[in-house]
């Protein structure tokens, strides 16, 4: 087997994650029958100390939903110009929401509230009504990066005074909250909406849950049964989220390890340009020309070490839970040889 550094997206069931697979017990989630489902998303509701959860096929689908549920055709959401929702949903802003985005330039995906102050609209007929802000924590295209809590509650103040709603593309939260020390319940009591993945660094083989009030998961709901994504007995695969939820956050600390190791290594070699700062599970770096970020990947595939080039000069590496101490220190060696 290769050393997958593609993606945590790529991670596999544990032994102990199968087991719940298995013997979860379910019924049909559409008709809220399922009490695996019913469990997760009472479990996931408490742990943000929010009042209502989704269980959603997919992060997508989860940030989808919320985007819907918070605008109306014609708005516009702001967010970081490396958004996933704005650069990795196929344009589902525009096709699900007839909503339109304003894209700021944010550092390492993160957005400041001055900045967003700025780009809200004015209340007239010309101008789209800015209706919603959507944050990712971490940022994935900026390479595993954090918020501080205090420029959220910024942003959150601002939202409150302008009347716009604030999502959480909280995907790798969960990375954010053990690199940082942080608690769910400080997220849970700003944002309007959280969408976080169980399919990357938990390790499930899919699914996010959506959170909110009540009202606004009910509204919810229904958009995801518009969407296609009212399974039945999806509680096999709720049943490893819950195990995912009891087992696989505080290790996540040992795949950020595993990231500072790689950069460590990174940084040493003159092959290498630079190194985003490292904070959580995800080490982008860059090439010096004229080696390319594709020269690299080859190298590293011919030794069996899967990585993405994500531009021509860039390249990131994803730590995860099937990834092992002795995996690492291979992919060291392997990288120092280069
Ligand atoms: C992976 C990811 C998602 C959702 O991805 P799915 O593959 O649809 O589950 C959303 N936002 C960010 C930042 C992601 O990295």
């Amino acid at each position: 087997m290769p050393i997958d550094l593609r993606s945590d997206t790529v991670t596999l069931p544990v032994p102990g994650m199968r087991e719940a697979i298995i013997n979860a017990p379910v019924g049909d989630d559409v008709f809220r029958e399922d009490p695996s489902i019913n469990q997760l998303e009472s479990i996931a509701a408490n742990l943000f100390g929010m009042e209502a959860a989704l269980y959603c096929p997919t992060g997508t689908m989860s940030n989808q939903i919320a985007i819907k549920c918070h605008t109306q055709p014609g708005d516009e959401v702001i967010c970081d110009s490396q958004a996933h929702v704005y650069i990795y949903e196929g344009g589902g802003i525009a096709f699900n929401s007839s909503s339109q985005v304003k894209a700021i330039e944010g550092d390492r995906g993160r957005i400041k509230a001055e900045q967003i102050q700025a780009a809200i609209n004015p209340d007239d007929v010309h101008r789209p009504r800015t209706s919603l802000v959507c944050l990712e924590n971490t940022s994935n295209r900026g390479g595993g990066s954090c918020y501080d809590l205090n420029d959220i509650r910024k942003i959150k103040d601002l939202c409150s005074e302008n009347n716009l709603r604030l999502h959480l593309d909280g995907a790798r939260l969960f990375n954010a909250l053990v690199a940082k020390g942080e608690k769910p319940r400080d997220y849970g009591e700003i944002f309007d909406s959280i969408s976080f993945c169980l399919n990357k660094g938990l390790g499930c083989p899919i699914g996010s849950v959506l959170i909110g009030k009540k009202d606004f998961i009910q509204k919810g709901r229904r958009v995801r049964k518009v969407f296609g994504g009212g399974m039945r007995q999806a509680g096999f695969m709720a049943a490893a989220g819950i195990y995912a939820l009891e087992h696989h956050i505080s290790r996540l600390q040992e795949d950020h390890d595993h990231a500072q190791q790689l950069a460590k290594i990174l940084s040493t070699k003159n092959f290498v340009e630079k190194i985003l700062p490292v904070e959580t599970n995800i080490v982008i770096f860059e090439v010096k020309p004229p080696c390319t970020a594709k020269q690299i990947v080859d190298k590293l595939h011919e030794k069996q070490i899967l990585a993405f080039a994500i531009s021509a000069n860039r390249i990131r590496f994803v730590t995860h839970l099937n990834l092992t101490p002795e995996n690492i220190s291979l992919v060291a060696n392997v990288i120092q040889d280069l």
